[in-house]
């Protein structure tokens, strides 16, 4: 059964394609302007990883509440943070929360391998039946704590953290190859840093500051909880 008899006539500007591109436009004017991250965003079905009840609510740009009391991204964020990564075609890329994979899915389109860890079965199984359906080849899923990394398999070229790590994430840094990126929000308030460290090909790092974020926080061990 469809809603769509209940909603009141809104219009030709209000189909899903012009708040796609709105929501494009929005991302551009706040400074998300390479067009290959753009292009990700664009042909990303967003409404595919959002809960029935927020479906409508999809192409907006903030961030929806999923299953397990997590939430999947901002898509401005998301942009900020894909661009902040300068992702090269043949990137290993490690992302630490998974969530819904909206943002896995991005980083596949823009990297040769995403590696993603998730500290939930339920989320990661759904995440992984959303990659199958997308056709995502070059996706390798983990069910397991985050903060201690892939260690089997790294180093990697860029990480990726979409849970704020409460310091220096010390372990992930450790698994980034010597002039690798890594991007995650920083601190234990309800308010995060949004940092990026730039490996400086001697084991040591430029650490700059982005912005300031929310996101929820990178807890320690897995979810006993499905
Ligand atoms: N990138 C996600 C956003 C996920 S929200 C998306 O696009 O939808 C943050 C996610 O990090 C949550 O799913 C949470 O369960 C997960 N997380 C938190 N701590 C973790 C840890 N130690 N290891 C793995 N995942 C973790």
């Amino acid at each position: 059964m469809s809603d769509d008899d209940d909603m009141p006539d809104a219009g030709p500007q209000a189909g899903p394609d012009m708040a796609l591109a709105r929501l494009i436009l929005a991302l551009r004017s706040q400074g998300v302007t390479e067009a290959p991250v753009l292009n990700a965003i664009e042909t990303t079905p967003r409404e595919i990883f959002t809960p029935d009840l927020f479906k409508d609510r999809a192409f907006e740009d903030s961030a929806l509440p999923i299953a397990c009391g997590q939430t999947i991204s901002q898509p401005f964020i998301v942009g900020l943070m894909t661009q902040a990564l300068q992702l090269e075609p043949r990137s290993r890329v490690l992302e630490i929360g998974t969530g819904s994979g909206y943002q896995t899915t991005i980083l596949s389109k823009l990297a040769r391998l995403v590696y993603t860890v998730e500290r939930y079965r339920t989320l990661l199984r759904e995440a992984e039946a959303r990659f199958k359906t997308l056709g995502l080849t070059n996706v390798v899923t983990k069910f397991g704590d985050g903060g201690q990394g892939w260690p089997e398999q790294a180093p990697f070229d860029r990480i990726m953290v979409t849970a704020a790590a409460p310091g220096e994430p010390k372990a992930l840094l450790s698994q980034l190859k010597p002039n690798g990126i890594l991007v995650a929000p920083i601190g234990r308030g309800p308010v995060q840093s949004l940092r990026r460290y730039i490996g400086d090909g001697e084991g040591g790092f430029v650490a700059e500051a982005l912005t300031d974020v929310r996101f929820v926080p990178l807890l320690d061990g897995v979810a006993k909880e499905l």
